[in-house]
């Protein structure tokens, strides 16, 4: 199907960008890698009467660490994290979720900013963002603002972004050298959205227990949710094979999946047991942290 006819606003700087926004309100849209959006326009479930292009501002396409965060600009493809050699060499959860959204032609054109502004409830950034403790910094009316990324996401395909807003950045606290991730997704087909995933996140103090811990899944309820109890589990214990079971435990008690033609509900609660576990596995086994 073709969309409904709109109207299109090229940006060339988030400030030409802001003021489209503002002018149009609920009818203006930001269009970033249009991977999601120009399906859901196809479909005619969006029907916005103005997109505004920010692919042309190239100042929000970037990849850097400052301030002790990853920053990740609006316009920075999926594909800019997979193939960057240090994010690969020191950010082990992002490096594992890169090659698994999607597949490589929608990595070269979607964004990790537009991802989590898009919410889908399968979405595989929304929950590396929470795992990682991400924060999205928004340019609204007041100024810039930062959100994070637990208050950013509000509901299915609903976030913190208001009426003429748009998301600059996504940050990503910098792992320290006792922090590694893992990524577990399972799906049907290669380049498929999530079955059901988990995002996992462990932290060491010097004497080997947990510092900090975050664990979320996706595509087992309405928004990918953090397993909050599973972290708070963990901290400050001793990793071992039985605390990991215990904390994956909590997984299935908080998914709401539904059965699809993917899976029956039962069946991708357990998936969130099993994958929790897998994930916080590789995690420590990445801290060469595990012990029975
Ligand atoms: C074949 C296919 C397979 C896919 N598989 C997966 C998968 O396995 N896992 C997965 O997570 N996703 C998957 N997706 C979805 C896709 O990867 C992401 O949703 C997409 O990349 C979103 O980013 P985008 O830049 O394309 O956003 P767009 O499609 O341009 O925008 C999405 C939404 O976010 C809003 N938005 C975008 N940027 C901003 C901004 N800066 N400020 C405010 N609002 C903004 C838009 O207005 C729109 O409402 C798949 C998509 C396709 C087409």
């Amino acid at each position: 199907m073709f969309p409904a006819s709109f109207e299109y606003v090229r940006a060339h700087s988030p400030d030409e960008a802001f003021d489209a926004l503002q002018k149009h309100g609920y009818d203006g849209r930001v269009l970033a890698g249009g991977q999601s959006l120009i399906p859901a326009m196809r479909y005619r479930l969006a029907r916005p009467a103005v997109l505004v292009d920010i692919n042309p501002i190239s100042e929000l396409s970037y990849l850097k660490e400052e301030d002790g965060f990853l920053r990740i600009g609006a316009t920075t493809r999926d594909a800019a994290l997979e193939f960057a050699p240090w994010v690969r060499e020191r950010y082990s959860l992002i490096t594992s979720v890169s090659a698994v959204v999607a597949d490589p032609i929608v990595r070269h054109m979607g964004t990790v900013v537009g991802s989590v502004c898009h919410n889908d409830p399968a979405g595989d950034w929304t929950a590396t963002a929470l795992a990682a403790r991400g924060v999205v910094v928004i340019r609204g009316k007041e100024g810039l603002r930062e959100v994070p990324i637990d208050e950013f996401l509000v509901d299915s395909y609903t976030t913190a972004v208001e009426e003429g807003e748009m998301a600059l950045e996504l940050k990503i606290p910098i792992p320290d050298a006792r922090t590694q991730g893992s990524y577990q997704k399972i799906e049907r087909k290669v380049g498929d959205y999530a079955t059901c995933a988990a995002a996992v996140q462990l932290s060491l103090n010097e004497d080997g227990t947990i510092r900090q811990a975050g664990i979320a899944i996706t595509a087992a309820g309405p928004i990918a949710m953090r397993v909050a109890a599973a972290e708070a589990m963990l901290i400050g214990q001793r990793p071992t094979l039985e605390l990991l079971r215990a904390a994956s435990e909590e997984a299935p008690k908080i998914a709401t999946p539904n059965a699809d033609q993917r899976g029956s509900a039962e069946y991708k609660k357990d998936m969130t047991r099993v994958l929790v576990g897998r994930g916080l596995k590789q995690a420590l086994e990445r801290l060469g942290a595990v012990s029975a």
